[in-house]
């Protein structure tokens, strides 16, 4: 299997080779040069594996320079009750995504059973083992550099904590996380694990990454990698839990099921149209978002019209505030039929800072084939949605799961199951579930008293130098 450039203009490569790697040469994404398709058979076959055998089989269909006995232990190490070990009161501890009925045909698919309670442990700890497997294969290291203001970096830092030849150094803006976030990333007391508290904004921490990966002597020098949302190997781990999804809500391998997915960067539902287009029967693929409706702009109007870092919300549900998808020219190259000198016209506009409008083209003509349909949420709808939940089932659901639950109601087909995926457990989001309930979400015991650990921060000013210093001294 070889892996191609969205923007056309970098050469082929194995899987291997671009784990590691964020962005193409080019510029551009890296996609298999064909989607692996999956006939009745092997379906049949699938239907009864559990997470970490199935997770293997599709894994199969994607590497072909990793051993097969050498991904079967990745796999069994990554999907093992050792990381899935926090799960809803009451949920199988065996199971690592059960699947929650709310009412028949409406399903929530729970995926944030893992360290940091949010999905991006789902594909983060198979990075994790990956780029350690790789990085002893190859005796190379890498330093990890990131900037957060939450889920990613403490799930990078859950994911890539002890492993060998990895280092991460992950900047979070001091002061604006919460205290549980603070706890949940700074208590981690691994010697390749460095926080630093930059003086300012996300904003700030995240210009602090730049220039320092803009820097190609320091980088090369340092071996700066990345792990951000455009990594391959995360959306291909984001394929499997699809199929685990369709497995568990329906009976027979002729039924059709709708995902509705909360929606950031388009990696986690990106997954969802590639599995799709592997075969999996998937009717809707239903896109929400909070106030940032970037993307619902577009599957309603055929406009992608990125915004300003200024004009985007600050909402509760933050892992969603987005002003541009980084994964959607993923689903465009598709949507354009791969051809690569339309996605770098449209791409180039998008780069410049501006918009494209597909109306009254091919390609607006062939998007209903897809079959996405999308909606947003606003705060008072998230609360609604939350209070409605508990009432009716007694369970918490998270802001973002709440925007999805919202918006996949507005979308359901009758006689095809829903299933809303869960993106985190409502005890990341405290203040926005009491705001609604009158009450606090219950912690998972291991997470009691977390803010009481002794921390490790350094705190530095929004300095590249100081940012620099860190990394040379530790290296
Ligand atoms: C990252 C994240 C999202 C958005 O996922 P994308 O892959 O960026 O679309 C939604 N919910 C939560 C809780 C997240 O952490």
């Amino acid at each position: 299997m070889k892996y191609i450039s969205t923007r056309g203009q970098s050469p082929a490569a194995s899987f291997c080779d671009i784990l590691l790697g964020g962005l193409a040469p080019d510029g551009g994404l890296y996609l298999p040069e064909s989607y692996p398709q999956i006939g009745a058979a092997e379906l049949a076959e699938w239907r009864e594996l559990p997470y970490h055998a199935l997770a293997l089989k599709i894994l199969l269909k994607f590497i072909d320079d990793i051993p097969a006995c050498d991904l079967k232990a990745i796999a069994d190490r990554t999907y093992s009750s050792n990381v899935y070990r926090f799960c809803r009161p009451g949920g199988d501890a065996g199971e690592i995504t059960p699947l929650t009925t709310l009412e028949p045909d409406f399903h929530l698919l729970e995926l944030s059973n893992g360290p940091t309670l949010a999905f991006k442990d789902m594909a983060m700890q198979l990075l994790g083992n990956m780029f350690e497997y790789v990085l002893d294969k190859r005796g190379e290291t890498i330093n990890i550099l990131g900037a957060t203001s939450g889920d990613t970096g403490s799930a990078a830092e859950y994911a890539m904590r002890g492993k060998h030849n990895v280092k991460v150094f992950m900047l979070s803006p001091e002061g604006k996380m919460s205290a549980f976030q603070r706890a949940q990333m700074y208590s981690l007391q691994d010697p390749n694990i460095f926080n630093i508290a930059v003086r300012g904004m996300f904003d700030d921490a995240q210009d602090i990454v730049k220039a320092v990966s803009n820097d190609a002597d320091f980088k090369a020098k340092y071996r700066i990698g990345a792990v951000n949302s455009i990594n391959w190997a995360r959306v291909m781990a984001q394929v499997v839990y699809y199929f685990k999804g369709y497995f568990a809500a329906t009976s027979s391998n002729d039924q059709e099921v709708g995902f509705c997915v909360p929606s950031g960067n388009f990696g986690n539902i990106c997954a969802g149209h590639i599995a799709r287009m592997m075969g999996l029967p998937i009717a809707r693929l239903v896109l929400a978002t909070n106030e940032n409706d970037v993307l619902d702009e577009f599957f309603k109007s055929g406009i992608y019209r990125p915004r300003a870092a200024a004009e985007t919300h600050v909402t509760s549900s933050p892992s969603m505030d987005i002003s541009k998808a980084s994964n959607f020219e993923r689903f465009v190259f598709d949507l354009v039929g791969r051809d690569t000198a339309k996605l770098r016209e449209l791409w180039a506009q998008v780069d410049a800072g501006g918009a494209f409008d597909l109306r009254g083209t091919e390609y607006f003509a062939a998007l209903p084939g897809y079959r996405f349909v999308s909606g947003s949420s606003s705060h008072a709808d998230r609360l609604a949605t939350i209070r409605d939940v508990w009432n009716r089932h007694q369970i918490m659901i998270d802001t973002h799961t709440a925007d999805g639950v919202k918006v996949g109601r507005e979308h359901r087909e009758a006689g095809v199951p829903m299933i809303v995926l869960e993106t985190a457990q409502a005890v990341k989001f405290s203040e926005t579930l009491r705001e609604a309930l009158g009450r606090d979400p219950v912690r998972p015991k291991e997470l009691e008293g977390i803010e009481n650990l002794p921390q490790r921060v350094e705190v530095v000013d929004a300095s590249v130098d100081q940012v620099k210093a860190i990394i040379t001294r530790n290296c």
